[in-house]
């Protein structure tokens, strides 16, 4: 029988309502042993999260006021959905102590790891499955590195002992044994640790949307789903913007070759999105999704001769390394250079980079174009379709789309253009309708 480790977010977890169908689909299969919650997220739009509403607690609390108004609703939140659900555990004490420690213990990390803590210990009763505290086997480091491997082998052996159990997400702990948390959306990476240790056979990412889209909902009308993508595409457009998943997740599963599947918990029979490491040609659609981004900068560098000039691209690039700056993209020419970098890197260093460009460059024409928008669109199919590139180029000159960069990584999994940011809308729906 093979495993499955599915991993709840907070929409999925937000009420008793939620639980109940978590439990049904972990309860409908048999190989989904082990799961690994979020913290309840928004019930309706205006709500708010417990992560949220923990880290509120936390900035109370160091700046030395009372939180017992702000841990009163995560704490009838948590009573609530143990009632709701008729559960035979009284959390009160367990709740007074913990809001007793965040007053005192300024620690914003343990504070923010309690909502998937309490999440996890309803859920483990709930189902009646163990319950495995994170903060014993998920290990980082002094500096706050995940430490994999160790990590993979404590967890792994730990995981061996347990027929199913519930392992909250987010956190883990330092080598002092100080609670330490991933990014916000961590949970994800949980999920996927807990998965390779497990030698999963899938990992299952429950959320609240049918999968991946081949587009933005909010500018290209009811967009296709993807059904099938790989790793390496799904990185390119979640760089670019789609965000469904925490880009961390994907390393722990990738390495180990184990697919991740986005599933919809409100939808449960739908097969949703799934990612894997390869996929063999087919005669599906050339292109994979579209997705981008605005607030780009475009620094054009223009200088006669520069392509015989030893060093020239260094000393670009030396003056944003100077200035602290890391860029996006360097589509080059013959005496052309184009430096693509995010706005809120470059922000607050404009000047300091053209002066340093000029002295070290002395280039005949150098210019910044703020306003740029870049559009990524996607595709492993793109390498053994000839005429791609030429057709994404006549649909954008078709809608009178100026392009003003363009980059095609060397993987041949992607075509970059810059646009400006008004025609980013017209640009993504004109690229949409071309491939698909
Ligand atoms: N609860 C955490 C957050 O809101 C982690 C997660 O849900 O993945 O960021």
């Amino acid at each position: 029988m093979g495993v499955k480790v599915c991993k709840f977010g907070g929409s999925s977890l937000s009420d008793a309502g939620q639980f109940k169908k978590v439990r049904d689909i972990l309860l409908s299969d048999p190989e989904r042993r082990y799961v690994v919650p979020s913290a309840p997220g928004k019930r309706f739009k205006e709500d708010a999260k417990i992560t949220d509403m923990l880290y509120e607690c936390f900035r109370q609390a160091s700046g030395g006021r009372d939180i017992t108004p702000y841990f009163a609703p995560i704490r009838e939140r948590y009573l609530g959905i143990v009632k709701d659900l008729g559960l035979p555990i009284d959390l009160s004490g367990r709740l007074d102590e913990t809001q007793a420690r965040i007053q005192t213990y300024d620690n914003a990390d343990y504070t923010a790891s309690r909502g998937e803590y309490f999440s996890g210990v309803i859920l483990s009763c709930y189902l009646g499955w163990d319950f495995i505290d994170p903060a014993d086997y998920i290990k980082f480091d002094k500096q706050g590195m995940l430490s994999a491997e160790w990590t993979n082998d404590i967890l792994g052996e730990e995981l061996k002992k347990h027929e199913h159990a519930v392992i909250p997400g987010f956190y883990g702990s330092l080598p002092n044994g100080e609670i330490h948390t991933f990014s916000r959306g961590g949970s994800d990476i949980s999920g996927a640790i807990v998965a390779r240790a497990a030698g999963a056979d899938i990992y299952e990412n429950w959320t609240d949307v049918p999968g991946f889209l081949m587009a933005d909902p909010r500018i290209v009308d009811h967009p296709k789903r993807i059904e099938k993508l790989t790793y390496r595409e799904l990185r390119e457009l979640s760089y670019m913007g789609a965000t469904v998943l925490h880009e961390d997740s994907i390393f722990p599963v990738r390495k180990a070759g184990i697919p991740t599947n986005i599933r919809n918990t409100n939808q449960p029979d739908h097969p949703g999105t799934m990612i894997l490491d390869s996929i063999p040609d087919s005669r599906e659609s050339v292109i994979t999704g579209i997705a981008g981004h605005k607030n780009f900068t475009l620094i054009s560098i223009e200088k006669a001769m520069m392509n015989s000039e030893l060093g020239y691209g260094r000393r670009v690039l030396q003056a944003l390394e100077e200035a602290g700056v890391s860029f996006e993209h360097l589509p080059t020419g013959i005496d052309t250079m184009c430096v693509v970098a995010a706005d809120s890197e470059i922000n607050h260093h404009r000047e300091e980079i053209l002066d340093k460009i000029q002295q070290a460059c002395r280039p005949d024409i150098l210019e910044m174009h703020s306003g740029i928008a870049l559009i990524a669109t996607v595709g492993r199919g793109m390498v053994r379709n000839p005429g791609t590139a030429a057709r994404l180029f006549t649909a954008l000159a078709r809608a009178e789309v100026n392009v003003r960069m363009i980059d095609q990584g060397s993987s041949e999994l992607n075509i970059i253009v810059g646009v400006d940011v008004e025609d980013f809308e017209k640009a993504v729906k004109a690229i949409y309708e071309a491939f698909v």
